[in-house]
């Protein structure tokens, strides 16, 4: 499939990974929007947040746990941080195989920046 991030979890492409377990792979973004910018992605190929099923709830609570756990590990997640899915086009996606991004070490302005 000719999909990035299927290409990084696959070893394809290299990346600067810093997570791994048997079904989610976390790895610095090669454009960070903060000192700390990990994608964490599901090694299952799930396009866009519209083509999540029912039976991958548990897989998209995995991603969440792991930002978290990832954040506590960085040393951020007292001061805070944020994590952001982007979906389809207007949304911002531009790999579409879902991914949840993770920024901290900055504070973070709402709705922009
Ligand atoms: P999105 O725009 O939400 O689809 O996010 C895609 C993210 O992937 C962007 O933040 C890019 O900087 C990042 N990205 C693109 N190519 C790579 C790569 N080869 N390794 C790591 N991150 C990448
Ligand atoms: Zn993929």
């Amino acid at each position: 499939m000719d999909c990035l991030f299927c290409k990084i979890i696959d070893r394809e492409i290299p990346a600067d990974i810093v997570y791994e377990d048997d079904a989610v792979l976390a790895f610095n973004d090669i454009n960070p929007q903060a000192p700390s910018h990990l994608l964490i992605v599901p090694k299952l190929h799930i396009a866009t947040l519209n083509d999540i099923e029912e039976g991958d709830l548990a897989l998209v609570g995995r991603l969440q746990y792991t930002a978290a756990r990832l954040a506590a590990e960085k040393g951020f997640a007292e001061a805070g941080y944020r994590v952001v899915m982007n979906c389809n086009d207007q949304g911002g996606q531009t790999v579409y195989h879902i991914h949840m991004h993770l920024m901290g070490g900055r504070r973070f302005t709402w709705p922009a920046g």
